[in-house]
């Protein structure tokens, strides 16, 4: 069942929201050449727990921190730990908090010092295709109206969508119904309407979709080494459309 938000909720979850973007924005900060993503983790931590929240991710099926820390071909789900960024790198950072019962959500790709051409488009299209997706996020449009816009987008600039990993609704809880895919056939599944909040998340692959778990049990890379990136946002649905509530002048 979907649960709709109330205007009281979707304050708090907006609170929420804007602690997820701060962190970003401080870890934006902290990336650079020889840091290491255990730092990154870190500087997330303390900041969430600074600003009265707590980290929505540390213990969530055990998982060890934060944040997720996914470097070049790791799509999402990376430990953070002793590796140093390089320049040239990717890395997507995945955060979550939870203040006050709410959750926010998101994730942005950042570039360590130089990158390639081809990775920055890749950073460039899946920022778009989040945005995209946004757009669609309209009262009376349906569920897959939002996940076809990603694959309609990403696959016409020749990158591909992952198929096995899927963004969600979130509120008292970090995952919520719906699933939120990134791909399928636009005018399918539930029809949108106010109060609605999704965190939409698009991992989108330089090569093919497919994608393969560490023996870490965690780590998601892709099956070809190609790069990946990831972005998302929590988002709800009000009475003049969507609002991002993790706004961070990021993405
Ligand atoms: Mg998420």
């Amino acid at each position: 069942m979907i649960k709709l938000k109330s205007s009281k909720e979707i304050q708090l979850m907006r609170e929420a929201g804007k602690i997820v973007a701060e962190v970003l924005q401080q870890i934006e900060k902290g990336i650079d050449i020889g840091v290491t993503t255990a730092k990154l983790d870190s500087i997330a931590e303390k900041y969430i727990r600074k600003r009265g929240a707590e980290p929505a991710f540390l213990g969530y099926n055990n998982f060890p921190a934060s944040i997720c820390a996914s470097i070049n071909n790791e799509v999402v789900h990376g430990i953070p730990g002793l590796r140093r960024l390089k320049e040239g790198d990717i890395i997507s950072i995945d955060v979550g908090v939870r203040r006050k019962g709410y959750y926010g959500d998101a994730a942005a790709t950042f570039a360590v010092g130089k990158i390639t051409e081809k990775a920055h488009k890749l950073i460039d299209v899946t920022r778009t295709s989040l945005h995209k997706a946004i757009a669609e996020m309209q009262s009376g449009k349906r569920l897959s109206d939002v996940s076809h816009a990603v694959q309609a987008y990403v696959e016409k600039n020749s990158m591909s969508v992952v198929r096995n990993y899927v963004g969600h609704g979130i509120g008292e809880q970090m995952h919520e119904e719906p699933q939120v895919p990134n791909f399928g056939l636009a005018g399918r599944g539930p029809i949108l309407q106010q109060g609605i909040v999704l965190a939409i998340e698009p991992m989108v692959n330089a090569g093919s979709w497919e994608v393969e778990v560490l023996d870490d049990q965690w780590t998601v890379v892709t099956s070809d080494g190609s790069l990946s990136a990831h972005f998302e946002h929590t988002v709800a649905l009000g009475e003049n459309g969507p609002e991002i509530l993790t706004s961070n002048g990021l993405s």
